[in-house]
C-alpha cells in the first residue's frame, strides 16, 4: 500500500483526495491545510486526517473544533508520495520540504516546468515518471491537448497543430477573476505558453496556441487544427479516439451544446462534483480537408488532471505500466463515460 500525503487541499487536492482514496494500492495520510475554512471541515466529515500546513496557525483550526493529525512536517514524513496541490508557485517553495523527508513528490501544472524531474501526462509519457523523485502533471490544458495529439502522432504523425484555447475567467468558487463582460485575448502575444508546454510531454510535436480568456467558469474550449502527416477520413479519426482512454465523444443527437449541458450530464450520471475527468470531443466536430483534421473539445479545468495525479503517484513508486496504472485508476474512480450503456 502506498501511502499517500496530499498538501493543499484545494479544488484540485480535494478530488485527489477522494481519487486516491479509491485506489485499491494507495491509503491517504491525510490533508494539509492553511485555514479552518469549509475545505477543512468537508476533510474531516469524510474522516482525512488533518495537518496544518502553517503550524503557527494551528490552534485556529482547534478554536473552530476541528482536530489536527499533525503539522505538513509530520504529514510529509508519513507518505511514501506527497502531491502537491497547493496554488501555483507554492510547490516550488515547498521543495525543500519533501526533499529534506526524502519523499518523492507530485506537483500540478501551475509549476514551472523545472519544479521536477519530469513533467508527466500518463498518455503521452509515463514511463518517463518511472522511478523519478518528482513529476508535475502538466495543466488541465495541456492534459487535454496530450490526450489528442498523443494518439494522432503515433498513429498518423502531426506536422503542425495550431490550436485556440477560449479559457475559462475563473473556477466557480473564484469570485474575484473575470473578465465578467468581456473576450479577452490572453495572453495577447502569440503563442500562448500552452504549446511549449506541451512540449515537455511531446517534445517533438510542432504546435502553435493562441490563448483567449471568457466570462465562464463551467470549462474552457479548444479549437483544434492538427495537420497531419498522411489523409485520412474523419471516421478514422473518430474510430481511433473511441479506442482512446480518457476521451469521450459527444455522440450527435445528444442535445449537448456546451459546458452547461455536458457539466449537466455529468451530474445526471452520478459523477462527484459534476467532474468530467474526460475530454469531450463533439463528434460532429471531428471533420478532415485532406490532412487538416480539425475538432472542438472541452476540458473541465477542475477535474482532468485527477486520474493524471494518481498515474503520477504510481509512475514515481515504479508500481505499474502506463497500462496497468490507467486501468485501475479508470475502475477505481468509474472513468469512461459510456453514452448508451
Ligand atoms: P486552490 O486555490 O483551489 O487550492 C489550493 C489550496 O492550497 C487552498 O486550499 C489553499 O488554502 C492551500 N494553500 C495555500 N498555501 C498553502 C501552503 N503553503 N501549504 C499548503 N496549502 C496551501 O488551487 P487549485 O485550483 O487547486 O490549484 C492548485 C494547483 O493545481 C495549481 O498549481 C494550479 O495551477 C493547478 N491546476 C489548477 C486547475 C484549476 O482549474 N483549478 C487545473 C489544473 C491545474
Amino acid at each position: 500500500m502506498t501511502q499517500v500525503g496530499v498538501n493543499g487541499y484545494g479544488t484540485i487536492g480535494k478530488r485527489v483526495a477522494d481519487a486516491v482514496v479509491a485506489q485499491p494500492d494507495m491509503e491517504l495520510v491525510g490533508v494539509a491545510k492553511t485555514r479552518p475554512n469549509f475545505e477543512a471541515e468537508t476533510a474531516a466529515r469524510k474522516g482525512y486526517p488533518l495537518y496544518a500546513a502553517v503550524p503557527d496557525r494551528a490552534d485556529r483550526f482547534e478554536e473552530e473544533g476541528l482536530a489536527l493529525a499533525g503539522t505538513v512536517d509530520d504529514l510529509v514524513a508519513a507518505s511514501d508520495v506527497v502531491v502537491d496541490c497547493t496554488p501555483s508557485g507554492i510547490g516550488a517553495e515547498n521543495r525543500a520540504l519533501y526533499a529534506d523527508h526524502d519523499t518523492p513528490a507530485v506537483f500540478q501544472g501551475g509549476e514551472d516546468a523545472d519544479v521536477a524531474d519530469v513533467s508527466f501526462n500518463a498518455r503521452g509519457n509515463y514511463a518517463e515518471a518511472v522511478g523519478a523523485d518528482s513529476a508535475r502533471v502538466v495543466s488541465c490544458n495541456t492534459t487535454g491537448l496530450s490526450r489528442i495529439l498523443t494518439p494522432l502522432d503515433e498513429t498518423y504523425g502531426v506536422e503542425k497543430a495550431r490550436v485556440t484555447l477560449v479559457r475559462r475567467g475563473g473556477d466557480p468558487g473564484q469570485t474575484g477573476r473575470g473578465p465578467i463582460d468581456d473576450i479577452l485575448p490572453d495572453p495577447v502575444t502569440i503563442p500562448s505558453h500552452h504549446g511549449p508546454d506541451v512540449n515537455t510531454i511531446l517534445p517533438d510535436v510542432d504546435i502553435d496556441t493562441l490563448g483567449m480568456k471568457v466570462p465562464a467558469t463551467l470549462m474552457h474550449t479548444h479549437s483544434v487544427n492538427v495537420t497531419l502527416e498522411e489523409a485520412v477520413d474523419a471516421a478514422d479519426v473518430i474510430d481511433l479516439f473511441e479506442d482512446e482512454r480518457r476521451l469521450f465523444l459527444v455522440p450527435p443527437g445528444a442535445d449537448i451544446d456546451g459546458a452547461g449541458k455536458l457539466k449537466e450530464f455529468a451530474d445526471d450520471a452520478g459523477r462527484p462534483r459534476g467532474d468530467l475527468w474526460e475530454n469531450c470531443i463533439w463528434e460532429e466536430s471531428i471533420t478532415v480537408e485532406g490532412r487538416d483534421c480539425y475538432l472542438f473539445q472541452a476540458i473541465h479545468q477542475e477535474s482532468d488532471v485527477v486520474p493524471e495525479n494518481v498515474d503520477a503517484v504510481r509512475a514515481l513508486r515504479g508500481d505499474a505500466d502506463a497500462e496497468a496504472s490507467m486501468t485501475t485508476t479508470e475502475e477505481s474512480m468509474g472513468i469512461g463515460l459510456d453514452y448508451r450503456g
